[in-house]
Parts: structure tokens; sequence; C-alpha cells
């Protein structure tokens, strides 16, 4: 399309969507104009990648979460129209930010798990694998989050109720949905996922539940209004939320039956192809494959067993044998409050047979390992129901043909400890999948001058589709002319950060310090605990010394809790009262800055990484399954400063001990340190601890009487039930993380060249990161799918 078609269709979709005359559009309906457009533009190869990937072995990916972020830049980029949008916008007195910056973030997701899912999509479809995601078309996304008072409030997310061009309604292939109280219509509403360097289009399907009948119409006649659309709202309450809680669950009920909801939606749909295709459902484990993202679709292996079994007639053994290579699963945590388990009560009441079937499986189960000689305490440790609950994580282990973990250590970890007894039976079943990050999206979009210049160097942009090919500029790891370019731009993403946060908050930040940021979910594990603790160590530590020259800093949060996550919420609190003291001290603030980016989502993160220096990486070893915003960052030339936990570690493999600031306990150690671990003695023995720790209980830092600040001292001196006082290991890793993090400042001002080094070797070394190396090793190991260019 030249400049003067796709300014003519930018127009002439502006003008559908808004009714006016460009001029007086909104950039929000510049951006739905241009949505337009985009689906316009790659409706046929869609259409034809749909029917090329339908009659060949497909892989489907289900995911109760996909944070897909932002949709129009990434198709413009994919689809070489970033330009000419560019300047059709000009030609209209826009800007291309103004346009792509009123697009809502689709936040289906709640952190990580979700975001991996949505890279995953990103690779599939550049790599031209036949690959669908499945998840639900949440009317609310996570929630948004603001600050009253340093508090975090939690408002509704309606990310879609201006209209959203990138999913199509596809009514037609509407399936129903049974539960014992209830039958719903599922709607799919697909979106298109297009590739870099391809034209294949692949699909994310999303259900959205409808009620049968839109209101009951007698009810409505005879003026029981309310009556009308009580049935409706119950219906869609399946779909109202994502729910904020990204390790335990609550809301019960409600959570089980979105869980049905898109397993049994998505199962039904794969199975009428399935038979479009080849006739009957014989060959369906042949051509078909599911991976589950976490526990929350497992449902989908006694969905499917309901559908072989009463649907199309098979035996127990025949729908077995079909479901067990059909099912492969990817375990997220090691920490077991996470592993998902249901009362049977909630199943009973909401679909008696699947219970029952679950109960075959359980009662198979046992039967098999007691025939195999296991101790009848083992079976009972491991057996799907145990009491009344259901181990949705058994379910996947017995069922699937592959576990899967998502880091190098993470995957020991489960074989060992977390599902050890199921590495001891079936250890081929065991596999490891670091994670990845694509480098579309978080490398080639976020952060355009640098993009620029690994074109440049490299001669020409196939980086963007085999990140392994950055490793060539490994020479100019030694030219300062190229390290003085990459600090330059590094100084020019952040200025560009400090406008945006300027313009969000308010809030001055100078660009000649150190960006040292920690951007993720808020949890305990995580320790932004611990980065506060340093903080406010520092600002004690320049009021006594203000002569003295500290490297000037800006430490930048970005972190949502979990609406009834108390302890996190407090953390919150307490980094803003450390912002008010550090950002209000007429001294201090000379010197160091504190900012609590609200928010946090994947479009914050898409300003935030490219002008990160520091990329705060510091949960306990051993709990942080893999990581990925620890991928994005090493991508942009943020040098990691953290333990040796997930995907670090094979950070710091891939580019050498002398390229990271590793510190803290390590797995193996920990054990031993405990025994002898004594918060309040390290407390006495650490320099900068007492002082803080005071502090944080004297009512120097205000929680309006609450006892919020009171309770982290809790957790740090008191073992609180099973766990014992500081279980996340705080002050024991203080001292080693503040003399790391002291060093890597004086570092970053001594030698601006040699700092700069090391963040080229992070950026050339990335490629082992990248998603698409992922996805390839998931379509080679576990999927056996081919690549198939329309
Ligand atoms: C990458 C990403 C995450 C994951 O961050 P971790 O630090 O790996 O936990 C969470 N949220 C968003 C918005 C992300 O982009």
């Amino acid at each position: 399309m030249s400049d003067a078609n796709i300014t003519r269709a930018v127009g002439h979709q502006v003008r559908t969507v808004s009714g006016r005359n460009p001029k007086s559009a909104s950039p929000l309906e510049y951006w739905a104009a241009t949505a337009n457009t985009v689906v316009a533009k790659l409706a046929d190869n869609w259409e034809k990648t749909e029917e090329t990937y339908n009659a060949t072995r497909m892989q489907h990916y289900f995911s109760a979460e996909f944070l897909m972020g932002r949709a129009l830049h990434n198709n413009l980029s994919n689809l070489g129209l970033l330009e000419e949008a560019t300047g059709a916008f000009k030609e209209y007195g826009l800007e291309l930010a103004d346009v792509l910056e009123a697009e809502n973030d689709a936040a289906l997701g709640n952190g990580g798990l979700g975001r991996l899912a949505a890279c995953f999509l990103d690779s599939c479809a550049t790599l031209d694998l036949p690959v669908r995601g499945y998840g639900i078309l949440y009317r609310y996304g996570l929630f948004k989050q603001y600050f009253e008072n340093g508090y975090q409030k939690e408002k509704p997310d309606a990310w879609m109720e201006e209209g959203y061009p990138f999913v199509i309604r596809r009514e037609e292939e509407q399936k129903l949905v049974h539960y014992a109280d209830l039958t719903v219509r599922a709607i799919p509403y697909d979106m298109p996922i297009t590739g870099y360097g391809t034209n294949n289009v692949n699909t994310l399907r999303l259900w959205k539940s409808e009620p049968m009948e839109d209101f009951d119409y007698n009810a409505f006649n005879s003026q029981r209004f309310t009556d009308a659309i009580v049935e409706r709202e119950r219906v869609n309450d399946i779909c109202r939320v994502l729910y904020p809680n990204d390790s335990t669950f609550e809301g019960k009920v409600l959570r089980v039956r979105q869980q049905y909801f898109f397993c049994s939606a998505s199962l039904q749909a794969i199975v009428a192809n399935e038979i479009a295709q080849r006739g009957d459902v014989q060959r369906f484990g042949e051509f078909n494959s599911i991976q589950l993202n976490d526990t929350h679709p497992v449902l989908a292996i006694p969905e499917l067993m309901r559908i072989l079994l009463d649907e199309h007639g098979l035996t127990w053994e025949e729908a077995w044998e079909i479901v067990t290579q059909t099912f492969a699963y990817t375990n997220h945590t090691v920490l077991a409050e996470a592993l998902e388990t249901w009362e049977t009560t909630i199943f009973e009441r909401l679909f008696p047979r699947i219970m029952e079937i679950i109960r075959e499986i359980d009662r198979r189960f046992r039967a098999e390992l007691a025939a195999a000689g296991f101790h009848p305490g083992k079976i009972d440790y491991m057996a799907p129901i145990n009491g009344n609950q259901v181990r949705m994580a058994w379910i996947a282990c017995y069922a699937a043909f592959s576990i899967n973990g998502v880091a190098a250590l993470h995957t020991e970890i489960i074989k060992a400890d977390t599902l050890h007894d199921w590495h001891d039976i079936w250890p081929e079943k065991f596999n490891n999948k670091t994670n990845g990050v694509t480098p579309r999206r978080w490398l080639k979009q976020c952060n355009p001058k640098l993009a620029e210049l690994l074109t440049e160097l490299a001669g020409s942009d196939e980086w963007v589709r085999n990140l392994d090919e950055l490793q060539k500029l490994a020479p100019f790891a030694n030219d300062p002319s190229v390290l003085t370019r990459l600090n330059d731009i590094k100084h020019e993403n952040k200025v560009a950060f400090a406008k945006w946060i300027k313009a969000r908050q308010g809030i001055e930040i100078d660009p000649d310090a150190i960006f040292d940021v920690q951007i993720k979910r808020l949890h305990e594990y995580k320790r932004q605990f611990m980065n506060a603790l340093y903080i406010l160590d520092l600002y004690f530590r320049i009021k006594d010394q203000p002569e003295s020259e500290f490297p000037k800093r800006v430490f930048i949060f970005g972190a949502k809790a979990a609406p009834g996550y108390v302890r996190a919420k407090a953390i919150i609190k307490l980094i803003n009262e450390i912002a008010v003291l550090v950002n209000n001290d007429p001294v201090v603030s000379q010197t160091i800055k504190v900012v609590f980016v609200e928010n946090y989502n994947v479009s914050p993160a898409e300003h935030i990484i490219p002008a990160a220096d520091v990329s705060e990486q510091i949960s306990l070893a051993g709990k942080e399954a893999s990581g990925t915003s620890n991928m994005k960052f090493m991508m942009n030339g943020a040098l990691t400063l953290g333990t040796m936990d997930g995907a670090n570690v094979e950070i710091v493999a891939a580019v050498g001990a002398e390229n990271a600031y590793i510190f803290g306990a390590e797995v193996e150690e920990l054990p031993d340190l405990r025994k002898h671990y004594s918060p309040h003695a390290t407390v006495e023995n650490t320099p900068g601890l007492r002082r803080v720790i005071e502090t944080i209980g004297n009512g120097t830092l205000n929680d309006d009487g609450k006892g919020l600040f009171h309770d982290l001292l809790n957790s740090l001196f008191e073992n609180n039930g099973w766990e014992p006082a500081d279980v996340y290991y705080v002050l024991g890793d203080f001292a080693d993380y503040r003399h790391t993090r002291d060093q890597m400042a004086q570092d970053f001002n001594a030698d601006r060249l040699a700092w700069a080094k090391k963040c080229w070797i992070n950026i050339i070394e990335s490629g082992r990161f990248s998603s698409d190396r992922t996805i390839r090793d998931y379509a080679k190991d576990v999927w056996k799918i081919e690549p198939h260019r329309i």
C-alpha cells in the first residue's frame, strides 16, 4: 500500500468509526480506524492460515491468561506499515505516539504467566507454527491500580467498552457449555496474531459467555424486570473478571465455572474440526496436542474424556489412550500454596459427570500404583482425589505425556522437590523449557534506537527473527565509538522516560542518575521489601554524610498487589512512605529519588525497560520459577542485580559472572543457613539494618495507625504458624545485597565505557532468551509440529 493509499484508508475508516470529518476525530477514533484498516489488510492471509493449520497436526495452547498489552503497534510493525501509518497520521496533524497511546492494554492476565502466553503466540506466528491460543474474553482485565495517600486502590479495567477491533466475533461457531444448574452459549472472539517477516496470521480464540436468551421476555412483559435479567447476569458473571490473584485462588465456584467454560468450549471446537477434517475422533491424538499453561485448564482432561466417552462412544481405554497422547503440562511455581485444589462439593454441584470421571481416574490411578507395589501412604499422597479435595496438578501429572518447568533451576527443583514422587515413577515425562520473551515487542518496538543501531552494525534486521545473530556483534564490545553510542541511546531513552513519568505522575527525575528498576507483581518472595530497606538505609547514610559523593540514583518500582494480599499492600504503602521521606528531603532528594509507577502493565513496561540501567531480580533463591522481566531488561542493556534464582542462573551463564551482579544465599546453602539463622542477631550484626528496622517500627513512616508496618516487622521476627520468622530471608541476604548494590553504583560512575561493555555483552547474548528459541524447543521436543508457511 502506498502512502496515499493508507492515508485514504485510514481517513475512510476514521469517518466510519467517528461519523465526523477526520479533523475533528479523537486519537482513540484514529486508533480504532487504523485497527480496522489493519484487520482488513490481513483478513485474506488470516483465513488462509486457518485453513492450512486446520488440516495439519495442530498445537493448542490453553491458558486462563493472555497478557497481550497493546496490539496496534505490533501489527503495524509486523505488516511493515509503521512508516506509512506515521506519515498518514502526520497528514492529519497527529503523531504516531498519540494514536498508539490511545489504545487500552488488553490486560487479560496477572503477570509473568500471562505475558509468557502472549510472547509465545508472537513466536508461533513468526515461526509459521500451527498453534492456536484459547482463553477467556474477560470483560474486565486485571484491575487498574491507583494510589491514594500511598495506599493501593483498585478500580475495574473496562478495556473494551469503547470497542476493540482486534477481536472478531464468530457467532456461527458458538458452542454450548452445560453446568448442572445452567447452560450457556460460548461465543468465540478471534484475535489475529501477526508474525514478523511472514504472511501467516495465527489466532488467539477468546470465549465469551452469553445467555441462551438475552432476557426472559415473559418476565419482562409481566413487569418483573429484575427477574428478567437475573439469569443474564449469572451468565455474564462467568467472563466478567480476571481473578487478580496470581498465586492462590479465591471466589471458588465462579473460578471453577470459568475454567470449565473455556476448556469445554475450546475442546468442542477442536473435536469439531477433527471430525470435519478426518471424519471421526480415532486419530485425535495424532493431529492434536494441548499444552496446559499451569493447572487452570486441567479440567480439559476430564472434559475430553467426557466428550470421547459420552458423545463419541469410545471405551474408557480408548479415550484414556487419546487423552494421554494429547496433554502436556507446564508447571509455573514451586510455591505449595499455589498448587490448585478444589472441594469435591464444588465439582458435584457444577458438573457431576466430570466429578464421576475424575473419581474413575482416581480409582484407576490407585489400582495402577497398588498393582505396581507402591505404599498406600504414597498412593494417597499422589492420588487425584484426597478426601474432599481434587488436586488439579496431580491430575495433570498423571494424564500428561510431558511435564515441564520454565527454567533449568526450576525444573531441577520440581523434579527433586515439588513433583519428586512423579519424577520417581515417570522421569521420562519431565523436561525443561526455559522461558523467553519476544524480541519484536521487547526490543525492536519498545527500543527503536537500539534496534536501529543493531541493524546498522549487523548489516540487516535478520536478528529480529533470529536473535542469536546478535552474537556476531561481539567484537563491538571493545569499540569505544559503539559503546558511546549505546550510552547515548540509553540516555535518550532515560530522557523519554523522565518526560513520560513527569506527564503521568508529575514527578521530576534526572536522566543522568542511575535508573534502578524493580517491576513485577508484588509478592513477599520477590522481596521488594528488601529493596525498600536498602533505600531507607541509603537515605540515612546520605543524611549522615551529606558531603560525601553518593552516586545519583532513581529507584523505580512498578507492582500490583492482589487486592486481598494485606502484606503485599503494606509493602506498597511502605515504599510510598519512603518515597515521601526521600523525595521531600531537600538534601537527600538531590542524590536519590523514589518513583512508584502507578498501574504497572505491559505498556508501562515498554516505557520503563529501555530506560533501565539496573534490573532488580532479587527473589529468594529457589522461589522464582523463571522470571521474564530479567530477560527483557537484559535485551535492552540493563545489568542484572540478582540472586541465583530462576532464569537469572542462565543469564549469568550466558554473559559471565563479570557482566552481572549476583549476591545472596543459593538454593543448596539455604537449609544449612536456616538452621543457624536468627533474625534478631542478623539485625544487630548487619551494618545499616538496626536503624531501618527501628524506623519502620517507631512511627517515622506513617501507616495511619493501621499496624501495617508492625505486621511487616512481625513477618521478619515472628514465626507465623508453619513458617519460620523471615521465611523469605530478607534480613539474611541484606548485607550481601547492600554491598553488591553499592558496588554496582560505584562501577556505573567509575567507568561509563566499562559499564557499557557489560551492557553490550548482555544484549548480544540475549538470543537464548528469545521466545522463538523456547517455542522451537517446544515444537521439536513436545509438540512435534512443523512450520507451515502459507
Ligand atoms: C514481563 C512482565 C511480567 C513478569 O515480570 P517478572 O519480573 O518476570 O515477574 C509481569 N508483568 C508484566 C506487565 C510484564 O510485562
